[in-house]
Formats: structure tokens, C-alpha cells, sequence
């Protein structure tokens, strides 16, 4: 048996989606920019497509532009949010100090082309507040990024009244929304968003496709030239299968969200109160606005490395934080922002679950987890100093 806890990474894809996609390689196969029909079917596929994802963020079909991803769609919008702001002399941007490293290193260019980037500190439960972002914003504030929800701890943001504020003040907003998607309310009117980013295959559909939804009125930069796509702000043929693929993913989450919400927090509080019991242990994140299925802790005295090629070894599959940081020995950047110190930050597990998890997965991580925290323990010289009192325990 595999437990699959790590849907924060990447999910499997649901059979809808996959079901959706397969005509649109073998029967509907023309490019949308051709004239002739099997061109034109393909260019139906892909106006339908717009206007179903259209109907589940509350936009118009206009304002749907597809990317490969979360990550390119992140780079367009604060690209773009700074571009112009660079026309109108603004070069202020606001963002947090724990978003995902698509929002920062574009961040961390922009500051080389003069911007001036302002992270807001997440504090201990790792979220910021409508007002933290008020106080920030000036009269030369471009843009205001905020992620909906954190992808290694589970915080869910309140991008509401975030965009609020930044409505208010007449600054550009933008949430990187990829964790979010599919799995929590979006309503880009409601919610004052300008900009918002997603990834398909965080919500079931395939990898290597998402949105990025730009408000009407506001322009794009064109970060690949060429061909008219995407009304000449995303050059290159469509990938009408994975646009169909992510389309359906969509819609079925969106119809199931409330159901599987309700059925993945309830294992993810059960796993949350069993590894509660460990000693020295934290959970992290924000314990009340959370992912449904995020899970989240820091164990005391042991490395997330190891901890994880035992469990695989166990048929559980886990992450340490993000699948990005994962390979380098640097903590965690989510960790660090949350006061985490370093020596803790190294031993953080996440579980990420979704709906196809059972409450028999989360009972036998409930066996194993304990033990495997126990046994790596007991190897380690810090836990030795810890327990015999020649250093302090920080948790
Ligand atoms: C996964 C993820 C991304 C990157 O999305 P890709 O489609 O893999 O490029 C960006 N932001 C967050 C919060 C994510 O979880």
C-alpha cells in the first residue's frame, strides 16, 4: 500500500479530467488559429474552455489568459502590476515574506530593474491582515501580491479584504491563487482581485497548464513573443488538451468543493491531533484559517530529510515543505518567516491530503510517524544533549 500525502506538491489526476482531454488528442486535433474546420473546432474547444473556468472565478472569458503554470502565470502578473506602475512613476511593491519562490526570485528581479519590494513579516501563525497591508501601501504602491493560501503551511490568507483595501487606495492586486484554486471560494469580483494566478494540476487536471486572470482594462507584458495567442499577450499554439483537462478539473472541484472540504479537514484534524501528542512538536500555520487538507509540523531534534526516506520506506509518501526547497539544505523560507529557528525549521514534515486519502491512511500515519520521530530520536546527538539537559529545548 502507498499513502499519497503530498497533494500540495501535485495531485493525480481525476479520471474526468483525463476523459475530458483524450478527444482533443486524436479527433479534435487542428490548431484554433487555422480557418479551416478542424481548426475552428479546436478554436471552440478553447473559447468553451475560457468560458467555463471563466464562470468559476466570477470573470469574463476576456479575462482568462492561459499559461504553462503557476509559476509563469505569477511572473506575467507582478511583471506586468510593475510595468505599470513604472509608466505612472510608482516602483513600490508590497508582497510577504512566505511566498512561493515563483512570486520572490520575479520579485527579487524587479528590485534589480529599480523597484523597491516591501515583505511584509507573517508572524507566528504565518498569515498577514487587511491592516498590515494598509499601513504599508504609499502614494508610489504599484502592486500588493499576497498568496490566498501558503503551500507549505496551510495559512489561508484574507485576500477579501486585502483587495479591499487595495480597491480603495487604487493599487493592483494580486494573489497567487494555486493552492487556493479548487479547493476554496474564489470570486474575483468580491474579492477585489486585479491579478490572480492557478495551476491545474494542484487541483486533479494534467501539469503544465494554468491561468493567470487579468482584470479587463489591465495590460499585460508579453513574456513569450510570437504568434496572436492569448490576444497577443502568450505567443505559441494552445494546449487545447490540457485547457480541456484543466477546464473539467475545475468545474468538478469547484461542484464538490464544500463535500470534499468537509471530508478532507475532518482526516486532516485527526492527523493534526494525533501528532499533537508527539513531544516537543509544533504544528504550523495557522491553526484555525487552513488548507482543508494541510497538515504541517515541526518535530524537535530530528532532520525532515531523514524523516522522509523513512516513511517512503513505510509506503508514505511526504514532503518536508515545498518540492522546491526539497534537495537544497537551506530551511525553509516558510519555516524561517514563522519564527521558526533554524535547527527546528530542518525537522518539519507536511502532509498534504485530498479526498481519495482514507481515515485508514491517516490511522496508519498515526502508527508510523510517532515511531519513526522516536527512532531518529534517539540516533541524535542534539536530542541526547537535549534530554539530558545541555541545551534547551526550543519547542
Ligand atoms: C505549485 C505552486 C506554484 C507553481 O505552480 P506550477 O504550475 O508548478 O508552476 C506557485 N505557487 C504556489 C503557491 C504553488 O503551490
Amino acid at each position: 500500500m502507498m499513502i499519497y500525502a503530498d497533494n500540495a506538491a501535485t495531485t493525480k489526476m481525476s479520471s474526468t479530467a483525463i476523459r475530458a482531454m483524450l478527444p482533443y488528442m486524436d479527433q479534435v486535433y487542428g490548431n484554433p488559429s487555422s480557418l479551416h474546420t478542424a481548426g475552428q473546432q479546436a478554436a471552440e474547444a478553447l473559447q468553451s474552455a475560457r468560458e467555463r473556468i471563466a464562470v468559476c472565478l466570477g470573470c469574463q472569458p476576456r479575462e482568462i489568459y492561459f499559461t504553462s503554470g503557476g509559476s509563469e502565470a505569477d511572473n506575467q502578473a507582478l511583471i506586468s502590476a510593475a510595468k505599470i506602475g513604472e509608466r505612472k512613476g510608482k516602483k513600490h511593491i508590497i508582497s510577504t515574506a512566505f511566498e512561493h519562490h515563483a512570486v520572490l526570485h520575479t520579485l527579487q528581479g524587479l528590485e534589480k530593474q529599480g523597484f523597491e519590494v516591501e515583505l511584509l513579516p507573517v508572524g507566528e501563525a504565518g498569515t498577514v491582515t487587511a491592516q498590515q497591508v494598509a499601513d504599508a501601501i504609499r502614494d508610489d504602491t504599484c502592486l500588493v501580491s499576497v498568496m490566498y493560501a501558503n503551500n507549505e503551511i496551510g495559512s489561508v490568507l484574507p485576500v477579501g479584504e486585502i483587495g479591499k483595501v487595495c480597491r480603495e487606495r487604487g493599487v493592483v492586486f494580486h494573489t497567487d491563487a494555486v493552492q487556493a484554486a479548487g479547493h476554496l471560494p474564489i470570486d474575483v469580483r468580491e474579492q477585489c482581485i486585479d491579478l490572480l494566478s492557478l495551476s491545474a494540476h494542484k487541483f486533479h487536471g494534467p501539469k503544465g497548464i494554468g491561468v493567470l486572470y487579468a482584470r479587463q482594462g489591465l495590460t499585460l507584458t508579453t513574456l513569450i513573443a510570437g504568434g496572436a495567442q492569448e490576444r497577443g499577450k502568450r505567443a505559441g499554439t494552445e494546449n487545447i488538451p490540457a485547457i480541456m483537462g484543466m477546464a473539467a478539473a475545475l468545474e468538478e472541484a469547484c461542484a464538490h468543493m464544500e463535500n470534499n472540504a468537509r471530508a478532507v479537514s475532518a482526516l486532516r484534524d485527526k492527523l493534526i491531533a494525533g501528532l499533537s501528542k508527539i513531544p516537543h512538536s509544533a504544528l504550523n500555520g495557522d491553526p484555525v484559517h487552513r488548507l482543508p487538507g494541510n497538515v504541517s509540523f515541526c518535530f524537535e531534534g530530528i532532520e525532515g530529510e531523514s524523516l522522509l526516506l523513512l516513511l517512503d520506506a513505510k509506503g508514505i509518501c511526504a514532503s518536508s515543505g515545498s518540492a522546491c526547497t526539497s534537495g537544497s539544505l537551506d530551511p525553509s523560507h516558510v519555516l524561517l518567516a514563522i519564527g521558526r529557528p533554524h535547527e527546528v525549521a530542518h525537522g518539519s514534515l507536511r502532509l498534504s491530503l485530498c479526498h481519495w486519502n482514507t481515515e485508514e491512511e491517516v490511522d496508519e500515519m498515526l502508527r508510523v510517524i510517532p515511531q519513526v520521530v522516536e527512532y531518529l530520536r534517539n540516533m541524535s546527538p542534539m536530542w541526547k544533549d537535549q534530554k539530558s539537559g545541555k541545551r534547551t529545548f526550543v519547542l
